[in-house]
């Protein structure tokens, strides 16, 4: 516990001065915890720390750690890695938001459940082969298909760069995603992580998802 509130310490005076470097509110910007791969427990000792809004990637893994979780009053738990619709109604199940939305056909299975929620769009930015998100070009229509869903609320944008040791050959990428929005006026920014989350600030991010600083290293699933 000491060592995740070292961490948290960490993280937050970087993100404290991230912000006034960019002149920008502390307020402005949320800290996503990522805990994929991480047990449980680790959820709640964040939790206890006063950690209120979780990332996780996988509908499996958080469908079995789920029932493991006591109640956990004001947390909000984050779908942020790639959703396939077959798997919608569990997603909308177990999360309040779902980042990365993709496609019309995701959108309006997430609808279809009923459950008011609060959805992102992951954009792709970059050609790597194995990234998911909405191509740039499509985006336009995305946005009108979830506009058109009674039960989705569409908040913003979230993307992921092509993994660099060298933080600023993101902040491209994160320059666009701002563009995007703002043509879309949506106010919700998901991007930065650990290695890149000051650039990602720099550059108008509302929301930095932390895992590796917070947590430790991750082992391979
Ligand atoms: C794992 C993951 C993160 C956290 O990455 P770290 O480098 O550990 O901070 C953030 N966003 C997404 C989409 C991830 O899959």
């Amino acid at each position: 516990m000491d060592t995740l509130r070292d961490r948290w310490d960490e993280v937050q005076t970087r993100i404290a001065a991230a912000c006034a470097r960019a002149g920008r509110s502390e307020s402005e910007v949320l800290l996503l915890a990522v805990t994929k791969v991480f047990p449980a427990s680790v959820i709640e000792d964040a939790y206890a720390l006063g950690m209120r809004e979780f990332g996780e990637n996988y509908v499996q893994e958080f469908e079995g750690k789920r029932p493991q979780l006591p109640p956990l009053a004001g947390a909000r738990f984050h779908l942020i890695g790639h959703l396939q619709s077959n798997k919608s109604k569990k997603a909308a199940e177990l999360f309040d938001v779902v980042q990365t939305v993709d496609s019309a056909k995701l959108a309006r299975r997430l609808d279809e459940c009923g459950k008011p929620m609060e959805v992102m769009i992951e954009v792709k930015l970059s050609e790597e082969e194995a990234k998911h998100g909405c191509d740039p070009a499509e985006l336009p229509a995305l946005v009108e298909a979830i506009r058109a869903c009674p039960h989705l609320r569409l908040t913003g944008l979230m993307t992921m760069p092509p993994w660099d040791e060298d933080a600023e050959r993101a902040r491209p990428y994160f320059a666009r995603l701002r563009e995007l929005a703002a043509a879309h006026g949506l106010p919700r920014l998901s991007m930065g992580m650990s290695n890149d989350l000051e650039v990602a600030i720099a550059e108008g991010s509302t929301m930095v998802r932390v895992g590796t600083a917070l947590f430790g290293r991750r082992k391979k699933p």
